[in-house]
């Protein structure tokens, strides 16, 4: 059977609330699924009551934005659990940082000719973390932008006039941290990070050394080939292969649970090397 690694929910910046996210899993036929939400573990005690309800497989987590020199690095966070820990304490920083991004871009919109105000960000975000595509949506529906993407294109992304860096934590430090609290990284998406698919496996070993114990391989947005060669890199490494479709709700509508684009398949295996990694 097939698991999906990598999920978002209305904790954060997907528009499903957490037990819907369950019940779609479950319709797509899933055996296990982790609710990876921005920053928070706020979703996944709503997550795991309606997971055991389903009797589906239910992994906790997080995914953290990192500082790394040539890109932008997310890092998954699986079986962190809520509750205090090395890891768990640095969430709330996490997410006052984003607080003062936000205001900072509120700010960069109105001089850019697309004032948006706080409030109607925080109820696009219905009490959960905010993020650029909460943004994003009220600059749609305020006729600011054709389309989330539209917006990250003409506004919001990196590089664009009203991108603002937010408080991260540095990558090896997020992942020491994780370990320290029985918790397990997994570099994200690595296609962001800025590196040639050549350079790959120097990147992969800096932070395997620093405690890695996975990459991200299976994702929704990988051609076949690209999926294969990072799979045999982690193989190579030492490196778990996982995968997730990093489901948006209808801020990335082109993306379903479970199958990404179509063709996305995790396989269940992962799921107990992760767990082994947490255990070992
Ligand atoms: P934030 O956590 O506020 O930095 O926002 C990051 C989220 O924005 C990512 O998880 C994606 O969901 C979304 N995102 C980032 N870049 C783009 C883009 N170019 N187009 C659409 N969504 C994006
Ligand atoms: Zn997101
Ligand atoms: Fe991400
Ligand atoms: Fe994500």
């Amino acid at each position: 059977m097939a698991v999906d690694l990598h999920l978002h929910s209305t904790a954060s910046d997907g528009t499903d609330a957490p037990a819907e996210v369950v019940r779609r899993a479950v319709t797509a036929g899933l055996s296990t699924i982790a609710l990876t939400d921005h920053d928070t573990l706020a979703g996944v005690g709503e997550a795991h009551v309606e997971a055991v309800r389903l009797a589906i497989g239910f992994v906790p987590g997080t995914e953290l934005s990192v500082v790394w020199p040539t890109g932008t690095m997310h890092m998954l966070v699986y079986h962190l659990t809520p509750g205090p820990g090395p890891l768990q304490d640095e969430l709330a920083g996490l997410r006052d940082g984003r607080d003062v991004r936000n205001t900072r871009i509120l700010a960069k919109l109105a001089e850019l000719g697309a004032p948006i105000s706080p409030e109607a960000v925080e109820a696009e975000a219905g009490g959960g973390v905010v993020g650029r595509p909460h943004i994003a949506a009220v600059l749609v529906a305020r006729g600011h932008a054709d389309s989330i993407s539209d917006a990250f294109d003409r506004f919001l992304a990196r590089g664009r006039p009203a991108y603002v860096e937010r408080t991260r934590l540095d990558a090896a430090t997020a992942v020491d941290l994780a370990r320290r609290s029985r918790a397990v990284p997994v570099l994200a998406h690595p296609h962001t990070i800025g590196v040639a698919a050549a350079d790959y496996e120097t990147a992969f070993r800096e932070l395997a050394a620093a405690g890695l114990a996975g990459i991200e391989c299976h994702y929704s947005e990988y051609p076949p080939e690209l999926r294969t060669h990072l799979a045999e890199l982690c193989e190579r490494l030492g490196l778990i292969a996982t995968g997730g479709s990093d489901y948006h709700g209808r801020y990335k509508p082109d993306i379903a649970v479970g199958f990404g684009r179509g063709d996305l398949v995790v396989p269940d295996e992962v799921v107990d090397r992760l767990a082994a990694v947490r255990d070992g």
